[in-house]
């Protein structure tokens, strides 16, 4: 912590090797507002390098026994694990999240992501018999990741780890706001002995080294995670050449808290997601709808909560609210904070202002806003930062109507005492994930969203899948 990273060389078909652009990227720590780090800032010369070293590495990779295929998996999870220190705090500096989350969460999934693959290869079914047809699943080829800085290496780990089982090689581009993390595990890739070309890594911006990627004839799939509005430029550039895209993008979840519901559970779980990485998670329950009459035991619910997430130094201990990725986020969410309160919200908690004792780190004060109308700004976009919008409706059916309301359909969260009444309701509800009761995070269950949230899936046989083609060999 404290001197500049650099990273002066990409990864390319198993070498360490000069971008020919010579660019730089520079990468600012939210907190201190310094560069704390330098990558090179690829160009479209770079991608075409990159994907000709995956191509050469296809066929010989696709051939490879599935089981040498996830032991090098193993190994890159346990090296993950061995660099766990350092992975945390580089995150926690880059991405500002504080450091005991950062370490647990943001490096704690990704050695699950990889460790995770061994077992469910070696109960997934690559070929089944049909009548006279034997359908085999094969790899889909090379396959472009880009993904964004908010989870900056458990979301290349949720590509990378089933691609690579599946038999894909893959070019990475990772976010350049947060790109340390993927150049640790380039390092990490080369000295689990995972082969040339198997795994590469392009750093850079996305409208130069993204672009390239996704117009390259030489990739047969994108996997994106990032938001709605990249993920539709992508879907379009793509389509160009026919490839596969597989797309995780934007959320803005609500929390639907049925009348005989835990109500303090419900108001916890929904605070605790949308203040986690400072509002900055794409699954967040960012909208908790309640029962009309129980709208301000909700309020004080909230208000108390909030006061446990005082901004501060991630490094500091105890501090559960870092700042949010860049200036530009801050200016924009106050600027969204004091929009709502014009369109009618009221102010539980927060607010707009900079909170006292800082100065400096881009800051955004954990904000609740009450009275939140259906079909207003902010109940409809995805904000990404710690706001948490309360809305109250009159009966189940108008819950759901909300809930269902916007273009996202991500996640969700139900809360009631009779789980299946929770269950009807998460049933009725448009989005690929739905926790009831607060039920905890699968990282073997399927990950993705419905609408415009997306169309993959990630995680356990599901991410798999996303990697392979299906054939039909008639006898
Ligand atoms: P972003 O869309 O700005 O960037 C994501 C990635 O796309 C980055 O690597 C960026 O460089 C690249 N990119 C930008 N323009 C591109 C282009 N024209 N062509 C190709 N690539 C391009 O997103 P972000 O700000 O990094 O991340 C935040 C967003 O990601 C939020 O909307 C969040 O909800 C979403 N997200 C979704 C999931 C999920 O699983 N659904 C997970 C995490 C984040």
């Amino acid at each position: 912590m404290g001197e500049l990273r650099e990273w002066d060389r990409i990864y390319v078909g198993g070498r360490w090797v000069a971008s020919s652009a010579g660019d730089v990227v520079d990468v600012v720590n939210p907190f201190t507002e310094d560069v704390c780090a330098r990558v090179p800032a690829g160009d479209a010369a770079d991608v075409d390098a990159a994907v000709a070293a995956a191509r050469a590495a296809f066929e010989p990779w696709a051939r490879t026994p599935v089981p040498e295929r996830t032991a090098l998996l193993t190994a890159v999870g346990e090296g993950v694990g061995a660099r766990m220190a350092e992975l945390g705090d580089m995150i926690a500096e880059e991405v500002g999240m504080p450091i005991n989350l950062a370490t647990m969460i943001q490096v704690g999934l990704p050695m699950m992501a990889f460790s995770s693959m061994a077992p469910v290869v070696a109960s997934f079914g690559f070929e089944e018999e049909v009548g006279n047809s034997l359908v085999v699943r094969e790899p889909v080829g090379v396959v472009g990741a880009i993904t964004p800085w908010n989870y900056p290496l458990h979301l290349v780990a949720d590509k990378v780890a089933p691609a690579l089982a599946a038999g894909c090689p893959v070019v990475v581009k990772a976010s350049e706001v947060a790109p340390s993390a993927a150049f640790v595990l380039a390092e990490i890739m080369d000295a689990a002995g995972v082969p040339a070309g198997v795994f590469n890594l392009v750093s850079g911006t996305g409208p130069v080294v993204g672009e390239a990627l996704v117009a390259s004839p030489g990739v047969d799939m994108i996997s994106f995670t990032g938001s709605t509005e990249v993920g539709r430029r992508v879907a379009a550039t793509a389509a160009a050449t026919v490839k596969r895209v597989a797309l995780e993008l934007g959320g803005k979840s609500a929390n639907v808290v049925l009348d005989d519901a835990d109500l303090a559970g419900a108001v916890r779980a929904s605070v605790t997601s949308s203040f986690l990485n400072s509002g900055q998670t794409c699954s967040a329950l960012t909208r908790l709808l309640v029962p009309r009459r129980r709208l301000a035991e909700a309020e004080a619910l909230a208000e108390r909560l909030c006061a446990d997430y005082e901004p501060g130094d991630p490094f500091a201990p105890g501090t559960r609210l870092g700042p949010v990725i860049s200036a530009e986020d801050r200016d924009r969410l106050r600027a969204r904070i004091r929009a709502a309160l014009e369109e009618g919200a009221r102010l539980v908690a927060g607010g707009a202002e900079p909170p006292p004792g800082l100065d400096r780190g881009f800051f955004v004060r954990a904000t609740v806003l009450s009275d939140v109308r259906p079909g207003t700004r902010v109940e409809q976009e995805e904000l990404f930062g710690p706001v948490l919008t309360i809305t109250a409706y009159d009966d189940d059916d108008e819950a759901v109507a909300i809930a269902n309301g916007t273009i996202y359909g991500l996640h969700a969260g139900v809360w009631s005492a009779d789980p299946a009444r929770a269950l009807a309701v998460a049933r009725r509800l448009r989005t690929g994930m739905v926790e009831v009761n607060g039920g905890v995070f699968n990282p073997l269950a399927p990950w993705g969203g419905y609408k415009q949230s997306g169309n993959g899936r990630e995680h356990g046989r599901w991410g798999l899948e996303e990697y392979l083609e299906v054939k039909s060999v008639q006898r």
